[in-house]
């Protein structure tokens, strides 16, 4: 047929000219997406999909959504690219950035634009130097991250992401970074019989003073991992931390790349904890991706310390391109109108419980949510809690072939992070899709037929 056809035609030509990430040689199959609506999205050969990924983490509000269709096509039709420099600004970033100030917790009042996650990580990380340098503080050049952080690809990114993958190969890294146990309740066994706050707490003493307060710029972290498998530190985590980092006037960059605009039930994961960072990283939900755009929100006094007397010196070409700020505020306007954070919270609940039961299958060793994040750990050995020789690879495969649902997966665990949108439904037909796979995933991690 005319559509297989045409299908052919693209995977021969993605296979010519296209680079993925992450994708062998080897491997010459391809799902070519043509279409979305909602939680679902369609391939070139018309089959259907739940998007329980939401593409990666950033479509809050589905896909197919018309009212940004038209804040795009307005704003594009008004001025659709324009920068933020010198004197020069635009109607749409300052609305946005009164936007987004409003929603952050209280303390973070400036915002800066980028146009993704890295990019923000980039500038929070500069950010974070300059503001001791120009406190006349410059040997204050250390960042304190954790394994098995992401922070996106950047050079400074990649260096204070927290997986070796994303450093071997690549060369020097940038210099003084290091990297803290990062706290994960499932594998309390690993923390050497210590309770894991005391654990990360003492290991963060330690450190800071091995370092020397007086070189440590900041500390960055995900209040809740995403790459990493959903792990959701124990409550006194974040505020432990930072009351330690604060009594060192070392200042805390939260990466709320996945979590902010809604992904946890609140608009940033920050409030689970009662936590301030100086700076946060916000990025993928902000336009629920329908245009790449990115905000980096400020605290007063780290934007007056950086700005100072001379400007702040870098900026990209892109810093509130004003018809990212239009989707922006479109796409935050359906989070609110729509009651996303209420349906995060109702129907990431709901799923919970579902999934609860996941937990007596041999594969599966543990279930977490908060809001519309999910995780599922897979095990080789319930008790020993040891991973599947596979990863999680082949449990996504099934997923998307035998049950046309979309998630993610990491060495360890699903990652699954359904549009804010998700309704029963949709819920069930994702609860019944790993139901129905993880029956049959044996302990050398591949799925039966
Ligand atoms: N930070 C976190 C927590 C992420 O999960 C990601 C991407 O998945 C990034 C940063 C990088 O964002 P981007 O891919 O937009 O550069």
């Amino acid at each position: 047929s005319e559509k297989s056809e045409k299908t052919a035609q693209w995977v021969r030509a993605d296979r010519d000219r296209l680079m993925h990430p992450n994708l062998p040689d080897s491997r010459t199959e391809r799902t070519v997406m043509v279409e979305g609506r909602g939680c679902h999205v369609r391939d070139s050969s018309g089959r259907k999909y739940l998007d329980a990924a939401a593409v990666l983490g950033v479509m809050q509000v589905g896909h197919g959504r018309s009212e940004i269709v038209e804040a795009a096509t307005a704003q594009m039709s008004s001025l659709e690219c324009f920068h933020i420099w010198e004197t020069m600004s635009n109607d749409k970033a300052i609305e946005l950035a009164v936007r987004v100030t409003g929603l952050a917790p209280p303390g973070l009042e400036r915002a800066y634009f980028t146009s993704g996650g890295a990019e923000g990580n980039e500038i929070a990380l500069r950010m974070a130097r300059y503001f001791h340098y120009r406190r006349e503080q410059p040997e204050r050049t250390w960042i304190l991250s954790r394994k098995s952080a992401y922070h996106g690809i950047g050079y400074g990114s990649g260096s204070v992401s927290g997986l070796p993958v994303y450093h071997q190969g690549f060369g020097p890294v940038m210099p003084d970074v290091h990297h803290l146990t990062a706290p994960d309740p499932y594998h309390a066994e690993a923390y050497g019989g210590e309770d894991v706050t005391e654990f990360c707490l003492r290991e963060l003493r330690e450190t800071i003073e091995r370092i020397g307060p007086e070189r440590i710029a900041a500390m960055i972290g995900e209040p809740v991992m995403s790459v990493g498998g959903a792990v959701i530190p124990p409550p006194d985590y974040w505020p432990r931390v930072a009351e330690l980092l604060r009594s060192h006037g070392i200042l805390l960059i939260f990466d709320e790349v996945v979590t902010g605009y809604g992904r946890t039930g609140r608009w940033f994961a920050a409030e689970h904890f009662g936590v301030t960072p100086d700076i946060m990283v916000t990025a993928k939900g902000i336009t629920s991706g329908y245009v790449p755009h990115g905000a980096v929100l400020v605290s007063d006094e780290v934007a007056a310390t950086v700005t100072g007397s001379t400007g702040f010196p870098i900026g990209f070409t892109y810093t509130g391109h004003p018809t990212a700020c239009a989707v922006a505020l479109a796409n935050l306007d359906i989070i609110e109108g729509e009651n996303l954070l209420e349906n995060a919270v109702k129907t990431g609940g709901y799923l919970a419980d579902r999934l609860a039961p996941l937990r007596d299958l041999p594969a599966v060793g543990d279930v977490r949510q908060i809001g519309l994040m999910l995780g599922v750990e897979l095990v080789a050995d319930k008790t020993a809690r040891t991973q599947l020789p596979t990863g999680a690879a082949p449990v996504v495969q099934a997923l998307r072939e035998d049950e046309g649902i979309i998630v993610r997966g990491n060495p360890r665990s699903l990652l699954i992070n359904p549009p804010l949108v998700l309704d029963r439904g949709a819920a069930d037909q994702l609860a019944d899709g790993l139901f129905s796979v993880l029956e049959r995933v044996g302990t050398d991690g591949r799925v039966r037929p």
